[in-house]
């Protein structure tokens, strides 16, 4: 018989729930003033009561073969041999005290006292919902007796509507996995490599463990894991699949690759996250007042998800269709299509950001498995995930625009005030230095920052005209939330960095991302992360929190090595040299491209650079730019995609047009890399650099040589893309014959001098 497990409050709020969408208020303080209250009411309770009393019911779903287990814990307890009593404790911040329970909180003790009743074969049960302050002193309080009859007619009004979505998905499932047993590999050949990668996925997948896989171009890697994921999905070694990229224009593999397998008989529900800002036809406030696909959204998704589950094609344009049919927000309609999906396509955020991962799934269930494209993003991914900080000099600017719009009493004007007295009474060296680190914070720091941070949202509605401050208000906002995350972490993670004397930036800034990685993949159904440059793999595994027992797999590159000739020259591109250096890279440009007119990428360290050479480079040539949006970026690539002729670009490395971009057979004739695409040396690489030789034994190695080769890679990477082509790639640096580099080089390169 399987097992299925529920919660309470996930089994009411699947009937109970608002009509509306509203900006979750996420106001830190009210999570916190929540947990105190909970127990402030706990303590008062006195003898007789017990609080966090776990209690499950097994419910027999025969026809499904299934047991629905139904658990969770009642706030408090009071047993008795004739009456027994459940509580339900909620926190109330109303100005008046309530008139009446709300209903998913009293149908959350009605459950309680139905199972009470199930178990115990009890007559009937005492139940109320009790309102309190932080404090835990009671706002409002709703005692009921109720039958172990009415009880259990109250259960089943919730009960039912939730078995029948369960009955409408595994109806599917069964189909689903039908499908997927007679799935066949989706080419007539494996490419060398691609069967074994193929194993190891799987085998991750059965054992629940990490995999880091290199996967060079041409290998296939979209088919290599989805192929064997499905499959494992299709055995139910695991609930989901979640594809994951770095970039959206990366996803596209992931979909050529589904849309291949969809030629055969396939019955799945694959859906495309994209970003809420891509999404959104209305732009404006996630508000019932402001939108109007956010009033009664709640009242309208259960038919359009109910639509959905009758159709197997879930194309990003279908899922807009049947949004637009029943006047949804596209992205919170995604959002609940995710809890019954296959497969889902999105960005690391939803499943790895501590801040936007998809609650409903990643904190209810480990029953996932992540393919994680582009892996060789994580580490910095991680950190600009994990890391948050207050700009003073920002808040300044804000505190302004309060000031004029609303006056200096205002409580957000108050708010700022005293985060940016805290910040300039905060200690910082006497000598002479711009930027640097702390060893703490004052207690005083992390609550004005909470504050600040619940201010703001308290004044969400006002209208600011925040564009006056000459910036977004999220610039400064965001970074202030993940700022007060960042500090309710464990502090050894974190580094407290300052920049700027007269109006600091206090940074918290994330340490460990090998750590956090380690812990939201632990125990998933499989996590494979794989990327061409996934390299020196020990290495990556230690960067990325691997276990021992993860395994490490190394596909070899399909394409005859003699097709890309790389060659280097000694060049000293280091900071100091950068000026001299210029002349002799041009002369190198200039005789590459003499010698075998054709199409050519320059790749520089950074735009200053760049900018340099330029000047001395006697050749037509285009620049790419600091800002360029999708059209400029298309158009900077026009050169390349026309039939003939010749192209030749300075970029930069890293950037834009280092990765992700595919530019087959005469596309592009080869690439320059000027250096060896080191960090720049600024505080945060320092500091990064201190803390891996603390705990890996080499700072420079994982703060800078492997972000850097990494890049380099990427960037050579461009010239070979099918079996067919052939290309050159010249590095320009003296560093590239290093020992400590080559072995950085992936093995399928052959460097000539
Ligand atoms: S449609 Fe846009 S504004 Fe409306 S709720 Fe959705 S994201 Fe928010």
């Amino acid at each position: 018989m399987e097992e299925l497990r529920v919660s309470v409050r996930e089994l009411v709020e699947f009937t109970l729930h608002g009509a509306d969408i509203r900006l979750i208020s996420g106001r830190m303080q009210d999570m916190l003033d929540g947990t105190l209250g909970h127990q402030a009411r706990q303590k008062l309770l006195g003898d007789g009561w017990q609080a966090e009393v776990p209690l499950n019911l097994p419910i027999l779903v025969e026809e499904e073969e299934l047991t629905l287990v139904l658990g969770g814990r009642m706030d408090a307890f009071r047993d008795a041999t004739d009456v027994p009593c459940v509580e339900e404790i909620k926190l109330w911040q109303g100005e008046h005290p309530p008139e009446a329970p709300i209903p998913a909180h009293r149908m959350q003790a009605v459950c309680y006292g139905h199972m009470l009743c199930v178990t115990r074969g009890l007559p009937a049960v005492d139940v109320r919902v009790v309102y309190v302050t932080r404090r835990g002193k009671v706002q409002g309080e709703f005692p009921e007796r109720l039958t172990a009859e009415e009880c259990r007619a109250e259960f089943q009004s919730v009960l039912l509507p939730y078995l029948r979505r369960i009955r409408a998905v595994r109806r599917h499932t069964r189909a689903r996995n039908a499908s997927l047993a007679a799935l066949k590999f989706p080419y007539a050949n494996y490419r060398p490599g691609q069967r074994e990668m193929a194993v190891q996925v799987y085998t991750a997948i059965k054992r629940k463990k990490r995999l880091f896989a290199c996967m060079p171009t041409g290998t296939g890697k979209s088919s290599a894991t989805l192929f064997p994921a499905l499959k494992a999905l299709g055995e139910g070694l695991t609930g989901q699949v979640y594809y994951l990229t770095a970039r959206t224009t990366q996803r596209q593999g992931a979909l050529d690759a589904l849309a291949r397998l969809h030629q055969q008989t396939l019955h799945l529900w694959a859906l495309v996250i994209d970003a809420k800002d891509r999404q959104c036809p209305t732009h404006t406030l996630c508000h019932p007042d402001y939108c109007e696909r956010a009033k009664g959204h709640f009242l309208r998704d259960t038919e359009a998800i109910e639509e959905m589950m009758t159709a197997d094609d879930w194309s990003a344009e279908n899922v807009r269709a049947v949004a637009d049919k029943y006047c949804l927000c596209p992205f919170e309609f995604a959002m609940s299509l995710c809890e019954i999906a296959d497969v889902v396509i999105c960005d690391y955020n939803y499943a790895l950001d501590p801040a936007v991962h998809i609650r409903r799934i990643f904190d209810a269930t480990r029953d996932v498995t992540l393919l994680i494209d582009e892996a060789h993003h994580l580490p910095e991914r991680f950190r600009d995930m994990l890391s948050g900080s207050v700009d003073s000099a920002g808040l300044r600017k804000l505190r302004t625009v309060v000031g004029k719009a609303a006056g200096k009493k205002h409580p957000l004007y108050k708010a700022m005030t005293d985060v940016i007295r805290a910040v300039d009474n905060l200690l910082l060296p006497e000598d002479g230095s711009t930027e640097g680190t702390l060893p703490k914070l004052p207690d005083d720091f992390d609550r004005v920052c909470l504050s600040l941070a619940d201010a703001f949202m308290d004044a969400r509605q006002e209208h600011f005209p925040w564009e006056d401050a000459g910036g977004r208000l999220g610039d400064t906002l965001m970074p202030l939330l993940s700022f007060n995350r960042a500090r309710q972490r464990d502090s050894a993670d974190y580094a407290i960095l300052w920049e700027g004397r007269r109006h600091p930036k206090i940074t918290a800034f994330a340490l460990d991302s090998a750590g956090y990685f380690q812990q939201a993949t632990q125990g998933l159904s499989g996590v494979t992360c794989f990327s061409a440059t996934l390299h020196p793999l020990p290495e990556m595994r230690l960067l990325l929190g691997g276990a021992e027992d993860d395994a490490c797999f190394a596909m070899p590159s399909p394409f005859p090595p003699e097709h890309l000739q790389i060659r280097q020259v000694d060049v000293n591109t280091r900071y100091a040299h950068r000026t001299s250096a210029c002349t002799e890279i041009a002369r190198q440009i200039t005789a590459l491209v003499t010698q075998k007119p054709g199409k050519y990428l320059v790749f520089f360290p950074s735009f200053a650079f760049l900018r340099m050479t330029a000047e001395r480079l006697m050749l037509p040539c285009q620049v790419q730019e600091k800002q360029m949006d999708e059209a400029a970026r298309a158009a900077f690539l026009d050169a390349y995609r026309q039939e003939g002729g010749d192209a030749l670009s300075l970029c930069v490395l890293g950037g834009v047009f280092s990765e992700g971009i595919d530019l087959p057979g005469r596309q592009l004739d080869g690439v320059v890399v000027v250096g060896v695409g080191l960090p720049q040396v600024n505080l945060y690489q320092e500091v990064l650099r201190a803390h891996f030789e603390r705990t890996l034994g080499d700072g420079f190695l994982y703060a800078y040589m492997l972000p850097g080769m990494q890049k380099v890679t990427q960037a050579v990477g461009r010239v070979i893309r099918t079996e067919t082509d052939t290309g050159v790639a010249l590095l320009l640096d003296d560093r590239y014959s290093y020992p400590a580099y080559r072995r950085l080089m992936p093995e399928h390169w052959r460097v000539t001098r």
